[in-house]
């Protein structure tokens, strides 16, 4: 089993039926539209088609709406790209028409009291820079100081600018209601800056989603969202480091070290925490990873990431199938090696004592018995995240009565969802998770570790019980078991 999660882009390259499953089968656990691309009506047929694949798969697979939040982008370019040579000037104005190599439109309401002669403006990843020479509020001219080709639609930014507007705005809402109508699973909010823009769009959610329970996830890219992780960890179901504009924010030798720290504040709170952006980038047009981006999904992996994230490779790349099995192969090939003792023994999680206790209690007895899994009946997915924070060395089983919350587990790392009812009798519940861990074919011999809030979810996590026989560990039975039963992980050296 895997437990590090992928999630894919879909795209032109992705966005049918036939590719949607075969993507699925390679190992896809969730989708993400972006917003900043495509029509009402080819979101909609996409989140179709994701729905409508992922039920003929009979998986349970996530979808995130990824809305664009206050990205400046510059328009369309006449030719698809252009390069803009050192020295040149390049001005970006409010005309609609196609851009070329003396002008493009910039979607800026206007450049008043953002944007001051000698600033920096940023093209696309940001290799490509630009000193303001001229403002206007409608028009400013730029000097090309470093080069290189930019293309439609590129990200513009201005990193000195105070940009002050709602991160959830009225583009962003309208495809918000889009994605709820047709069913996703999680709004991607992008540039959050501080725990209240969760606050804001929470309530929105819960307004327009009718009690239905869509999930948040905060992107970091900003600067700004660094030093507040503590309160958006606490307001979001997951984050995602979104490396594409942090890198941008933050000088790009610290990019590593914000991702690692980052990977494990979210861990420490229970939150599942997605790497993104470029995490295959030469897939788009190779059929094989490059060295440095093998080892960088490696990396993300022993970082502790819940899931890693796919955007051009699978969205418009020549390889999506192959960049999904790419990132399963490093994935499983990574996981045996990440060492869980330092989250484990980290004691300052801002989640409640007692909770940790007993998700605690359920993985050392699960290791200790050599378990198959560790079950966990959930209503709200709750218990199953905070047993799989700890990294067991089995699978973590989540049974739910409900849809939504089996799909929001798939971002979740180690966690399997299986539908089942709300057992509220002990003896039922014992049988039957045994049975549906069997008959599901997952985890390897050995019994069973039950965890759940009792006599009802919805309470703390408070209770711990081995379900099925220990197995008896003398002859040969032992031996064949411990060498298919994972061993506890140990640091890769
Ligand atoms: C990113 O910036 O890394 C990212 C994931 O955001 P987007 O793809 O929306 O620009």
């Amino acid at each position: 089993m895997r437990r590090t999660k992928i999630l894919a882009t879909v795209g032109p390259a992705s966005d049918d039926p036939e590719r949607l499953r075969a993507l699925i089968a390679a190992g896809v656990d969730a989708f993400r539209l972006n917003f900043s691309h495509g029509s009402d009506v080819e979101h909609r047929a996409t989140l179709r088609h994701v729905r409508t694949a992922a039920h003929r798969a009979g998986r349970e697979i996530a979808i995130v709406g990824d809305v664009q939040g206050p990205k400046i982008r510059i328009g369309e370019i006449g030719a698809g790209s252009v390069r803009l040579r050192p020295g040149q000037d390049w001005i970006l104005d409010a005309r609609t028409e196609p851009g070329d190599e003396r002008r493009v439109c910039a979607q800026v309401p206007t450049f008043d009291g953002i944007a001051h002669v000698g600033d920096p403006v940023l093209l696309g990843d940001g290799s490509v820079e630009l000193t303001i020479a001229r403002v206007r509020p409608e028009s400013l001219v730029a000097k090309v100081t470093a080069g290189g080709v930019v293309t439609s639609h590129a990200g513009l930014f201005l990193p000195h600018a105070q940009l002050r507007t709602s991160v959830f705005a009225a583009k962003d809402r309208r495809d918000a209601a889009l994605g709820i109508e047709e069913g996703i699973d999680y709004l991607a909010l992008s540039f959050v800056r501080e725990a209240g823009d969760l606050d804001e769009t929470r309530r929105w959610l819960d307004a327009r989603s009718g009690g239905r329970d869509v999930g948040l996830i905060a992107k970091i890219e900003r600067a700004e969202a660094l030093r507040s992780i503590d309160g958006i960890l606490e307001k979001a179901d997951g984050i995602m480091v979104a490396r594409g504009d942090l890198g941008i924010e933050v000088p790009l030798e610290r990019l590593a070290l914000e991702q690692k720290q980052l990977v494990r504040t979210a861990n420490r709170a229970g939150k599942f925490v997605i790497v993104a952006t470029q995490m295959l980038l030469s897939m788009v047009s190779s059929p094989r990873p490059s060295r440095a981006e093998a080892t960088d999904v490696a990396n993300a992996v022993l970082d502790g990431a819940d899931a890693v994230m796919l955007s051009e490779e699978s969205a418009v790349g020549q390889y999506p199938v192959e960049s999904v099995q790419w990132l399963d192969r490093i994935a499983r090939a990574t996981e045996s090696s990440f060492d869980p003792r330092p989250l484990r023994d980290d004691d300052r999680s801002p989640l409640p004592e007692d909770e940790r206790a007993v998700a605690a209690a359920a993985v050392r007895l699960a290791e200790g018995v050599r378990a198959r899994a560790i079950v966990t009946p959930t209503h709200s997915g709750r218990t199953a995240r905070l047993v799989a924070r700890l990294r067991p060395s089995c699978p973590v089983v989540a049974l739910s009565n409900s849809p939504a919350t089996r799909r929001r587990l798939a971002l979740v790392g180690g966690v399997t969802s299986l539908p089942a009812p709300l057992h509220r009798d002990l003896v039922e519940l014992r049988t039957r998770s045994a049975e549906l861990v069997r008959s599901a074919g997952l985890g390897v011999g050995g019994p069973i570790v039950l965890t759940a809030g009792y006599p009802i979810e919805g309470r703390p996590t408070n209770l711990v019980t081995l379900v099925g026989p220990a197995p008896s560990r003398s002859g040969a039975a032992a031996r064949a078991a411990a060498r298919t039963t994972p061993r506890p992980r140990r640091a890769a050296g």
